[in-house]
């Protein structure tokens, strides 16, 4: 049984009690300086990284504490390198996904 270990009760707890939300510091539309119409809030709440190796998580202790905290995890491995609380900087640095700086027009996909 995989453990993982939760920033907030600062222990080790079976990963049943846990549940995946979604990518880590993904920032807002209005943040990443886009309009915000419904295109723009698709995206953010729809759209995430596909990332091969080191990714930045969002992670619930649903049976536990049931606060909101961060997972740096191997999507190869499913090795969990590091947990961090909310507002945290991460311990590690994410990898790159491949063609990142291109932006999905969903428009296009839907004709
Ligand atoms: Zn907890």
């Amino acid at each position: 049984m995989l453990l993982i270990r939760c920033p907030y009760c600062e222990q080790e707890r079976p990963e049943v009690e846990f549940s995946f939300a979604h990518q880590a510091h993904k920032p807002r539309p209005e943040e990443a300086g886009e309009p915000l119409d419904d295109h723009a809030w698709a995206r953010w709440v729809y759209y995430q990284k596909n990332i091969k190796g080191v990714a930045h998580e969002r992670w619930n202790h649903a049976g536990g504490c049931r606060k909101f905290f961060n997972v740096v995890r191997d999507t190869v491995t499913s090795e969990i390198i590091a947990t961090y609380r909310s507002g945290e900087t991460p311990p590690v640095e994410e990898s790159r996904v491949e063609g990142e700086a291109l932006s999905f027009d969903y428009e296009q996909a839907e004709g």
